[in-house]
């Protein structure tokens, strides 16, 4: 080999490693994970995002596209979706997405494991009371009639030879997947999120907590738990939750969300579908813990709906995970769930009471 060729594979040799070690270097910067938070406003509520992964700006905008979506498909006051849809054809199928279907499916399986106490189609109810602009109380015949068409049985799935999705409510029903829709998201989020490489994280969704990974020390993250009151904006306590699949979802329903006050009784936007009532009673939030965002938005709801004694019960038994708080300032926790207690989180005027 002459010296020409000998520097020629020299300089070849040199650019090799120049290149090699330049794009292992644009690999690192990629791949590198960075803390970043944000918040927008979709669904009547907030989102908040505080992720740490390679790429976050990209994997927020992977995130919020599932947020639209859901939100384009399930908004009952936009006419253009999916669920305006069915309530005008009320007594027809009506062909939809395949995430609309799915949706509803969920919803009805959760109707009928709460016994109704979770419905769908109280619809109606919630127009009557006015929770989507003026609240009031409703005429009361005008309550018994809207009562009677409330019922989740009288839903129907169907698919075509197509495969095409239809749902079907019954004459005089209207659907409000208010209480499911944020907790479907929120699932669809995760999905985006881990499709974005994105392993570590709290998603927010009004009160729906999405927690990827299990925090920077592995031990889980600090989430807490509202206070049940008018204008606080502090937890009741806190929790360390994440550190096992089956602690990464939390969703609070209280009546300190959206109410109206009429002679010294709260009204709230949870509605009792045997009685069509809203009134606060005994409780005034009810917290699930669970590894579905789904379920525990659906089911706590649902809890909230039953009561104290039940909720207490289904604490005690397993039958759910969480924290219900009564008008007295009790928290009553899930026996499973005081290792998880951060100490000293308890706020002032508040006492925490094991259930099991
Ligand atoms: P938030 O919307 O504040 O997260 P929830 O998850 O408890 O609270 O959902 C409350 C919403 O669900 C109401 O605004 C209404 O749209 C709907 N809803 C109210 N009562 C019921 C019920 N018993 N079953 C199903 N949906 C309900
Ligand atoms: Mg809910």
């Amino acid at each position: 080999m002459d010296d020409t060729s000998k520097n020629k594979r020299r300089i070849i040799a040199v650019l090799l490693v120049i290149a090699l070690a330049a794009a292992a270097g644009v690999i690192m910067y990629v791949n590198r994970t960075r803390s970043y938070a944000t918040v927008t406003f979709h669904m009547d509520t907030y989102v908040s995002y505080d992720i740490n992964c390679p790429r976050p700006e990209r994997a927020v905008r992977k995130m919020e596209a599932a947020v639209k979506e859901c939100e384009e498909l399930f908004d009952r006051f936009d006419p253009s979706s999916e669920i305006a849809k069915i309530n005008r054809n009320a007594g027809e199928a009506v062909e939809v997405s395949e995430q609309t279907y799915v949706l509803m499916f969920n919803a009805l399986e959760l109707a009928k494991q709460t016994g109704g106490s979770f419905d769908p189609t109280i619809g109606a109810l919630s127009d009557l009371w006015g929770f989507g602009d003026e609240p009031r109380i409703p005429d009361q015949d005008d309550l018994a009639e809207c009562l009677a068409d409330v019922g989740f049985h009288k839903v129907t799935l169907s698919r075509d030879e197509k495969g095409g999705y239809y749902v079907c409510i019954a004459k005089g029903q209207k659907l409000d997947l208010g209480a499911i829709a944020k907790g479907y998201t929120l699932n669809e989020v995760g999905f985006a999120a881990y499709k974005a490489g994105c392993r570590e994280g709290i998603i927010s969704l009004g009160g729906n907590v999405l927690l990827l990974g299990s925090g920077q020390d592995g031990s889980g993250y600090k989430v807490g738990v509202r206070c049940p009151d008018e204008n606080s904006n502090s937890s009741a306590l806190v929790l360390k939750l994440g550190d096992t699949a089956d602690d990464t979802v939390l969703s609070t329903s209280g009546s300190y969300e959206r109410f109206f006050w009429e002679d010294g009784v709260r009204y709230c936007h949870i509605i009792d579908p045997f009685t069509g009532d809203c009134a606060e009673k005994d409780l005034k939030s009810v917290t699930v813990i669970s590894s579905d965002p789904r379920r525990a938005d659906g089911l706590s709801t649902a809890y909230y709906v039953m009561g104290i004694d039940r909720t207490l019960d289904a604490l005690a038994s397993g039958e759910i995970t969480g924290v219900a708080i009564d008008r007295y300032g009790t928290i009553y926790i899930s026996e499973d769930l005081m290792d998880k207690v951060v100490p000293d989180s308890v706020a002032e005027g508040y006492e925490l009471e094991v259930v099991g």
